[in-house]
C-alpha cells in the first residue's frame, strides 16, 4: 500500500474519531463512564501526530505501530482492545492485502480482541459490529467499500436491544438495554471513514 493511501487512511480514522468524540462521549454517559469519546480522540489524534513515522513504514508494521499508540494513549478498556485489534491486523496482512486476505485478518483480530477482552459476539460490544463487517467482507461481491457503512451502521443500531455483558455497561445490568454500545459505535465510524477513504 502506497504512502498517500496510508496517510488518508490515518486522516480518515482521526477525522471521524474527533468529529464525533462527543456522540461518542455521549453514548457512554448513558451507559458507561463516559470517557470513550475523549479516549478515542486522545488516542488517534496520538496516531494522527505519528502520520509521517507510521506510513513510512510497510502496512503490517504501520498497523502495528498505530495499535501500539492506541494501547498507549486510549485507555480504558478499548485502547488495550482497538490496540489489539489493530496489532493483529498488522501480524495477519501482507503489505498490499486483497479484500479476502483483509477478511482473513478481520477474522483473526476478532478473535485477538475476543481473547483479551474474554468477550464474544452478542455482549454489546464492539464485536458486535466488527463481526458482521468481517463477514460482508468475506462474503465479497461489488461495491463493497459502498455497501459496508450501512452493514456497520445496523450493526451498530442492532447493539441498542442488547443486554451488557462485557465492560462496564455491564454493571447495568437490564439497564443497559435500549442505547447503543458506544464502542459498536466508534467501530462503525471507523470502518466507515476506511471505507469512505477507499472507495
Ligand atoms: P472504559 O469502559 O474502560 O471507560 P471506553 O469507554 O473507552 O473504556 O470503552 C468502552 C467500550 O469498550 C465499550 O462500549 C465496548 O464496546 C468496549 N468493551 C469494553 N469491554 C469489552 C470487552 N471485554 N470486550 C470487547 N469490547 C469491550
Ligand atoms: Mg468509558
Ligand atoms: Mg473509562
Amino acid at each position: 500500500m502506497d504512502e498517500a493511501l496510508k496517510k488518508k487512511l490515518i486522516e480518515a480514522m482521526a477525522g471521524t474519531v474527533v468529529a464525533h468524540a462527543d456522540e461518542l462521549t455521549a453514548l457512554d454517559q448513558a451507559i458507561g463512564d463516559g470517557d470513550h469519546g475523549l479516549n478515542m480522540k486522545r488516542g488517534f489524534e496520538a496516531v494522527l501526530a505519528e502520520t509521517d513515522t507510521i506510513v513510512a513504514k510497510p502496512l503490517p508494521d504501520a498497523l502495528k505501530a498505530i495499535g501500539t499508540t492506541l494501547v498507549m494513549k486510549v485507555g480504558g478498556a478499548s485502547g488495550p482492545l482497538y490496540g489489539t485489534l489493530f496489532m493483529a491486523l498488522g501480524k495477519e496482512l501482507p503489505p498490499d492485502p486483497t479484500i479476502a486476505d483483509v477478511a482473513q485478518a478481520l477474522a483473526a483480530a476478532i478473535e485477538a480482541v475476543k481473547a483479551r477482552g474474554k468477550s464474544d459476539l452478542g455482549q454489546k460490544t464492539m464485536l458486535d459490529v466488527l463481526a458482521p463487517l468481517q463477514a460482508a467482507l468475506a462474503a465479497g461481491g461489488a461495491d463493497l467499500a459502498a455497501r459496508l457503512p450501512a452493514v456497520a451502521d445496523e450493526a451498530a443500531a442492532a447493539t441498542v436491544p442488547l443486554k451488557a455483558i462485557r465492560g462496564r455497561a455491564s454493571f447495568l445490568g437490564e439497564r443497559s438495554i435500549g442505547h447503543m454500545d458506544p464502542g459498536a459505535r466508534s467501530s462503525a465510524l471507523l470502518a466507515t471513514a476506511i471505507c469512505n477513504a477507499i472507495g
